[in-house]
């Protein structure tokens, strides 16, 4: 379809976000309902379950990109896309302000695109609480770029110890893999790091075996903490086997160029602070609020109290407003920030806005047609207007019954390296947790089945059996 020419009948929706919020909405709406306009710096959906596997090039980035374009050509009435942050929501004027952060940019008049609706899907950003040094010093993990910044960063680190004349303190320094934060992203981050490091790495380059390690630093008694107790011990029994050293009740409080200083509590209780040198420093400790969701919520007063992101009702409807709805990361409805929420939300959104616009499509007939019964010239066409009313007001009641969002959890899955994941799996026997190699074959499979597209889907198992039958690609681009 072309570029949309806004349509004055129909209310304008904007959606900012192509994550897995915005995007699940995006499949399932139907778009001729509405003027739809898309904004987000990201003209592709990430599958984020597959980033941390992109960091030592056991799949390459783009086989779990999927260019949003592709998602709009297959929709019925075309929707507007416009690669650009929004920078503010103005609640009250119902206008989003955008900028093009891109090297290209375009000659526009304006900044602003106006909405009747609006969805907030921008997702959260890397959470450092202050930490001073993280963001001049780590690696985080969370979009493409980050993962192609570790892959060169890992490679640069294990070049340079065997460059001339490495004093053995440096050698152990750059070889030192430190990974902050013990939840599902800095978990599985070291396990693929160490798979890296066992299958490939030490092969290519022996002269790192001595030295090559991988750290993982926790603050609170253990990592995987949404996890039962069982696969938390499973998860720390299999990295003392892959030889990653896991430090629980570190909490670190400073970040330089070259260590980190942590503060951990011994078994006597005491405190230490220790400084712990790094080549690589990769930093996973959650999620924080994004600036323009920030701003938005310091416009409405029953966000006031809210710290976390954007408080919903059971609709999804942002608290204290009629007209924006939140899904995924930046909303608050007492799910964790998953993309099985995300996901699950925005689907739902797409339901109910497709069932408003057929409200209001009844509505219309209806009140057309009670004038038809008013000026009907017989009784017989008066009885049967009124029987098309009858049916067309059973169909209304139909279709306003849609109940409210529900999530339905389908399970937590976790890689932990050397071909083992760990599972929550809620829907096969009541609570059901498993972990080991028939787990990670159902975690591979799982995954690929929830690849976006066919495509993505060859393209990952093309990069599974490249990295089985060459290794892994070690070249720093
Ligand atoms: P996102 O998917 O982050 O999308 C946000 C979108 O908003 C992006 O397109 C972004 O470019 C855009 N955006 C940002 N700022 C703006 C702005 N100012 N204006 C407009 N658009 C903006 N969850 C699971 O359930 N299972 C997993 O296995 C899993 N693995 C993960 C692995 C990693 C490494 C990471 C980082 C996360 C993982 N998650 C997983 C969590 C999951 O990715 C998130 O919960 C999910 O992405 C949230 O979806 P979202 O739509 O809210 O945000
Ligand atoms: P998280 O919030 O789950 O974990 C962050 C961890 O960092 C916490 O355990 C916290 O105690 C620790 N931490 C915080 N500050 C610290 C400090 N200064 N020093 C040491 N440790 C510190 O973050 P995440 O792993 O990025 O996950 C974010 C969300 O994405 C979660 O909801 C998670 O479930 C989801 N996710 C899921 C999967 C999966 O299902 N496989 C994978 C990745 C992410």
């Amino acid at each position: 379809a072309d570029q949309a020419d806004p349509d004055s009948n129909k209310k304008t929706l904007v959606i900012l976000g192509t994550g897995w919020g915005s995007v699940s909405l995006l499949k399932k709406l139907d778009t001729e309902n509405y003027n739809v306009v898309i904004i987000s710096p990201r003209n592709y959906f990430l599958f984020t379950p597959l980033l941390p596997s992109c960091t030592t090039g056991t799949i390459e980035h783009r086989s779990i990109m999927e260019p949003v374009r592709n998602f709009l050509r297959h929709k019925k009435a075309a929707v507007t896309f416009y690669e650009a942050d929004a920078t503010k929501i103005d609640y009250e004027k119902k206008i989003v302000y955008i900028n093009d952060g891109s090297d290209v940019k375009g000659a526009t008049s304006s900044n602003e695109v106006p909405f009747d609706m609006l969805v907030v899907g921008v997702g959260a950003e890397n959470a450092t609480f202050g930490i001073p040094g993280v963001r001049e010093h780590a690696c985080f993990l969370k979009e493409v770029n980050d993962a192609q910044q570790i892959r060169k960063r890992i490679m640069d680190c294990c070049e340079t110890s065997t460059f001339k004349d490495q004093s053995p303190e440096e050698i152990k320094r750059l070889l030192h893999m430190v990974v902050v934060g013990g939840g599902p992203t800095g978990v599985e981050f070291a396990g693929e790091l160490q798979d890296f490091f066992s299958n490939d790495l030490k092969k290519w380059i022996p002269d790192i075996k001595e030295n090559f390690h991988v750290t993982l630093v926790e603050a609170l008694p253990n990592v995987l903490p949404m996890f039962s107790k069982q696969l938390i011990e499973y998860t720390e029994k299999t990295f003392k086997e892959e030889t990653i050293t896991i430090r629980t009740k570190t909490t670190v409080k400073n970040v330089t160029d070259k260590y980190i200083e942590a503060e951990s509590t011994g078994p006597d209780g005491k405190k230490v602070l220790e400084k712990i040198p790094y080549g690589l420093l990769v930093w996973a400790t959650g999620n924080a609020l994004r600036p323009v969701v920030k701003d938005l919520m310091s416009q409405i007063p029953a966000q006031k109290d809210s710290r976390r992101g954007l408080v919903v009702n059971e609709y999804l409807v942002v608290k204290g407003t009629e007209n924006i709805w939140a899904v995924g990361d930046c909303a608050i409805a007492n799910y964790a920030p998953t993309a099985q929420v995300a996901a699950q939300e925005g689907a739902f959104l797409a339901r109910l806005f497709n069932q408003m616009a057929r409200t209001e499509e009844i509505e219309m007939e209806l009140k057309h047609l009670s004038h038809v019964q008013e000026v009907a010239p017989s009784k017989e066409k008066r009885d049967e207007v009124f029987a098309q009313i009858k049916d067309l007001q059973r169909r209304l009641r139909r279709v306003k019954q849609m109940g409210p969002f529900e999530y339905s959890h389908q399970g937590s899955l976790a890689y932990i390296g050397s071909e083992k994941a760990v599972a929550d799996i809620s829907w096969l026997t009541g609570n059901f947790a498993t972990g080991g190699t028939l787990t990670y074959f159902f975690w591979r499979s799982a995954y690929l089945s929830m690849c976006f597209s066919t495509r993505n889907r060859i393209l990952v198992i093309v990069d599974w059996v490249k990295a089985k039958m060459f290794g892994r690609d070690v070249s720093r681009e």
